[in-house]
């Protein structure tokens, strides 16, 4: 995937952390603590249109979370992007990030820093890869991921594709369209439409309607996702779709496969 922002030095930051803390496996991740540690309070309560924000006062920083992200999965990428601001750009007196930041790694710099960082902290590439080359491009490697490192779905789906050898792409869908997508593939130049309705052709289709689950990845036509190919024929493409509990929130893998 082409990535935003100094990837290389937000990578470096968190895989200091990591040495520095001594952490050798995912369970030894203490993300509470180390938060304290470098010198932030954690605050939770009620925050109106962002999920968290990041204040600095000097030598200190205080993150506010909101309510409804607290103790799950999810509120650790949440609180490392946070800590990642903190680490990061200590230029900034303050950041106030929204739902849409924690997955951008290619509009804002400093958001796609702060993801970068949180990944590799969350999911450090030592621990991340061997899991990753030694399984299947598919939904149950990003859940082998998103257990063993105690992270949400979606962050490890992300992990995943940055991390593959394979060319993917990562969709998330509601009610029918495509909420958004990233990419981990630039060789084909695809792309999908902002809120593209998705095809009956689709798996995904069907678990938003409320299918059963699918078990297995299919290959599905590939016009079905990428309604602007110039020779559909040389692509083909295997989708492992999967209903995220009763959201109405598909979350899909397509894997590409070039026919040539
Ligand atoms: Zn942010």
């Amino acid at each position: 995937m082409k990535r935003i922002g100094n990837v290389i030095r937000a990578q470096g930051v968190a895989m200091k952390l990591i040495e520095e803390y001594g952490f050798r496996r995912p369970a030894e991740i203490d993300l509470d603590s180390l938060i304290i540690d470098r010198g932030v309070e954690v605050r939770r309560g009620a925050l109106r249109g962002c999920e968290a924000r990041l204040v600095r006062i000097g030598q200190r920083g205080i993150i506010r979370v909101r309510d409804g992200v607290v103790g799950s999965p999810r509120s650790r990428f949440t609180l490392s992007h946070e800590l990642g601001h903190w680490e990061l750009h200590t230029e900034t007196q303050a950041f106030i990030c929204t739902k849409e930041k924690f997955r951008d790694y290619k509009t804002d710099v400093k958001e796609a820093e702060a993801n970068t960082f949180a990944s590799e902290l969350l999911m450090p590439t030592f621990m991340v890869r061997p899991l990753i080359q030694s399984n299947e491009p598919t939904l149950r490697t990003a859940k082998l991921i998103a257990d063993e490192f105690n992270v949400s779905l979606t962050a490890a789906a992300i992990r995943f594709l940055l991390e593959t050898k394979h060319e993917c792409f990562l969709v998330v869908s509601k009610d029918g369209h495509v909420q958004w997508w990233l990419s981990g593939s630039d060789r084909f130049g695809l792309w999908m439409e902002s809120k593209q309705p998705l095809g009956p052709e689709t798996l995904a289709y069907h678990l938003c309607g409320g299918a059963e689950e699918a078990t297995q990845p299919e290959v599905v036509p590939t016009e079905a996702w990428f309604r602007h190919l110039d020779a559909p024929e040389r692509l083909e493409i295997s989708e492992d779709s999967l209903r995220l509990g009763n959201t109405g929130v598909v979350l899909t893998i397509l894997v590409l496969v070039d026919t040539d």
